[in-house]
């Protein structure tokens, strides 16, 4: 049976519980083919603190090599709620979008005609 999701909360870090909302939708990292147990992850603001809210919809758990590839290496990604897709772009232009299965499909750079 659903429940309701946990509201917004102030501050940066996540509580607890709303991490724990955030693991149960999402078994591991949320990274392109990466299996690392989302409860060894890091929680991460989809759309940045403070601009985007400490809320379910806007954490999605990247592990810590993930999550410094996107802090740190020009990598980026945007997420679909409703779907649950997770669209992963590299430094060098490659997407990767990841279902909510897990299963990753892979598009390379300028891949249609122009
Ligand atoms: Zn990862």
């Amino acid at each position: 049976m659903p429940t309701a999701a946990p509201p917004a909360e102030d501050g940066y870090l996540p509580s607890a519980g709303l991490r724990r909302a955030v693991n149960r939708i999402h078994s591991t990292c949320v990274a392109p083919t990466c299996s690392i147990p989302s409860s060894s992850c890091q929680p991460d603001h989809v759309i940045p603190y403070p601009t985007g809210r400490t809320e379910l919809g806007n954490l999605l758990p990247l592990c810590a090599r993930h999550h410094l590839l996107k802090t740190h290496r020009g990598h980026s990604y945007t997420h679909d709620h409703e779907r649950g897709t997770v669209t992963w772009t590299t430094a060098t232009g490659h997407t990767y979008i990841r279902d909510p299965g897990g299963i990753t499909t892979h598009r390379s750079p300028r891949a249609s005609p122009t």
